[in-house]
């Protein structure tokens, strides 16, 4: 909960946020590191507190990727799982698809964005490559064809006015804060019309925290203080999403 504890009140960036007519004071507090004072969550939320649907990759028979002792559906666990904390301790309500070893179909997975009418929905996975590869990194996806899909997987839904297409920003957010708040490497972002994203019916991203099949960035994810940068960074960007998105909806 590090981040949620306080914040360097950045001169520069209170103007700029200022200027936009918006919540000045928890932008920064978002976007800060470093922090000294601490901030009521409800501060944060003006109006109705956001949901968000957490989606922790894998599950039951399906154990995901496998190297360096890492079960794929483990590992996602418990990051989405530090996420729902850490995203609860800045006010926002959470509805995680698995909270144990269960195995849910893809569908029923996006379906939980329909349901509980999400804000945003963020799947986290840990990323593969050939053994003996030394590539690493965090990398973010959305869908492009995430408006048609939730269109046909969401009858109900009135996608167009439930942001969609705010993925690609979506995505880019929170790449950026949890290679900010990791260190680790930039692989950017992607667009792949992953099934659990692309039919969700609202702002939706996958996280790919790292390889596994990576010796460094493996002995690092096994750290428990490593995996809480990752869900400090995943959260932080899921909530300066839903405030820009707040602000200008205002
Ligand atoms: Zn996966």
């Amino acid at each position: 909960m590090k981040f949620y504890r306080s914040v360097i009140l950045s001169l520069q960036t209170v103007v700029a946020f200022s200027a936009l007519g918006g919540s000045a004071f928890s932008l920064v507090w978002l976007e800060e590191r470093q922090a000294a004072e601490s901030l009521p969550a409800q501060r944060l939320w003006n109006e109705a507190t956001p949901l968000v649907v957490v989606d922790a990759g894998h599950g039951g028979h399906d154990g995901g990727a496998v190297a360096n002792g890492v079960i794929e559906k483990n590992m996602s666990l418990d990051i989405a799982s530090r996420v729902k904390r850490e995203l609860e301790a800045a006010g926002v309500r959470v509805v995680m698809t698995r909270s144990g070893d269960s195995f849910l179909s893809l569908d029923e997975r996006a379906a939980l964005a329909g349901r509980h009418e999400a804000d945003a929905f963020v799947s986290v996975h840990l990323n593969t490559d050939g053994e003996g590869s030394d590539a690493e990194g965090v990398e973010t996806y959305f869908a492009e064809s995430q408006t048609l899909s939730a269109r046909q997987f969401m009858p109900a839904a009135s996608v167009q006015g439930r942001g969609v297409e705010g993925s690609a920003e979506f995505a880019s957010t929170v790449q950026r804060l949890v290679c900010g708040a990791t260190q680790a490497a930039d692989r950017g972002i992607k667009a792949r019309d992953y099934a659990v994203v692309a039919r969700a019916a609202c702002p939706a991203v996958l996280v790919e925290c790292g390889f596994i099949t990576s010796a460094s960035e493996s002995v690092r994810l096994k750290q428990e203080g490593y995996r809480d940068k990752v869900a400090d960074g995943i959260a932080r960007g899921v909530v300066l999403f839903l405030q820009s998105h707040a602000i200008r909806a205002s």
